[in-house]
């Protein structure tokens, strides 16, 4: 049936993201979600818009959830777009403000999303390699290019980059768009957001799949300069007029509004992730030092294929990349007090044999 698909669909490789196992009892730690539930009031929201308001089209601006991120950053609503997700919201970026004639630039290990964008849309790209310990050096994104985007924390390694490295990028870029994804922020950096006013090209995205609890109701979010999110806006209301379903806007917008949750649990998340660091440590493996809800870890014994195929056997899932640079590596995600305990003993028993 391939006959019938443009050239464009061709050229793509589909991304394959973590996959999503329906086995009862799984100790999942691979795709990076919360393990605590959402705030309580993003539940209650969404109930009650489980009603007849469902017959009604929602809010085309999504005007709720924009107010309550401008609040919670204290920016404009002007300076704020909304989206299914960060993955949609970084769909309309490449579309809107990487599509140029010069190849824009990422780190060569990264979210593996980036280059699917660039087939989708034909946006040529050049990978910057990262130095010998993982770190983005702000010195190597110079130079011709048609836009810079990197995670910070970088995904899969979870390393931080300072905020002032993150301004060097903008200021070596002033002409071409330099885009922050923040999916992990909340877990253990500053938010480059607090830069937007010196840096108009300074482009910031969030999701309230991780810090939020929310990755099933997708929603995500960019803030920047006006102009920036104009663009984002026409390329969005091109392809749908409505940003958020109406239980993905009542539902974000109180888990946005909902401080005292968030820093609940995101407080648990990151002292979790330190007692994990210290286990695995203790197991003999070498940990990069995390910023974010997952840790990126090696044994220098062990092969990280076979250890992650050993977990599995018992029933825990964590991520294991072919990519060569990070093949001997596993990412982890933060997983409950629990489950850390499970999969430390795990480990034990494996590494023992
Ligand atoms: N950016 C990075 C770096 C990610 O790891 C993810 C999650 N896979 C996303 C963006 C997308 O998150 P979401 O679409 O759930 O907002």
């Amino acid at each position: 049936m391939s006959q019938y698909w443009s050239a464009v669909v061709h050229g793509l490789t589909p991304y394959v993201p973590g996959e999503q196992p329906k086995l009862p009892d799984l100790v999942k730690l691979n795709t990076n979600e919360n393990p605590y539930g959402p705030s309580p009031k993003a539940l209650q929201a969404i109930a009650a818009e489980t009603s007849d308001h469902l017959r009604l089209y929602p809010d085309p601006n999504g005007d709720s959830l924009k107010l309550a991120v401008a609040a919670h950053y204290g920016v404009t609503t002007q300076q704020v777009f909304v989206g299914n997700g960060s993955d949609e919201v970084l769909a309309h970026v490449f579309l809107a403000l990487l599509k140029h004639d010069e190849p824009i630039l990422f780190p060569d290990i990264t979210y593996s999303f980036y280059p699917v964008y660039c087939g989708l849309y034909g946006v040529e790209y050049r990978e910057v390699p990262l130095d010998a310990d993982f770190a983005i050096n702000p010195d190597d994104y110079h130079g011709p290019n048609g836009g810079v985007i990197f995670p910070n924390p970088n995904a899969p390694t979870g390393r931080l980059l300072p905020l002032d490295a993150v301004a060097a990028i903008a200021r070596h870029n002033p002409d071409r768009v330099v885009v922050v994804d923040e999916a992990y922020i909340d877990f253990g950096g500053d938010s480059a957001i607090r830069l937007i006013d010196q840096h108009p090209n300074l482009l910031v995205t969030q999701t309230l799949s991780k810090s939020r609890s929310l990755a099933g109701l997708r929603v995500g979010f960019a803030v920047g300069h006006p102009d920036l999110i104009d663009a984002l806006e026409r390329v969005k209301n091109s392809f749908n007029s409505y940003p958020l379903d109406r239980l993905a806007l009542a539902g974000a917008t109180a888990a946005m509004n909902d401080n005292a949750h968030f820093e609940h649990t995101r407080q648990a998340v990151i002292a979790t992730r330190e007692r994990l660091n210290a286990g695995l440590a203790q197991l003999g493996f070498a940990v990069l030092p995390s910023a974010a809800n997952f840790v990126f870890a090696r044994h220098p014994q062990h092969d990280a294929a076979q250890l992650a195929a050993a977990l599995r056997e018992r029933a825990i899932i964590v991520r294991h990349f072919k990519h060569p640079r990070i093949d001997q590596f596993l990412r982890i995600t933060v997983g409950t007090e629990q489950q850390t305990d499970v999969l430390l003993a795990a480990l034990a028993e494996i590494l023992a044999v």
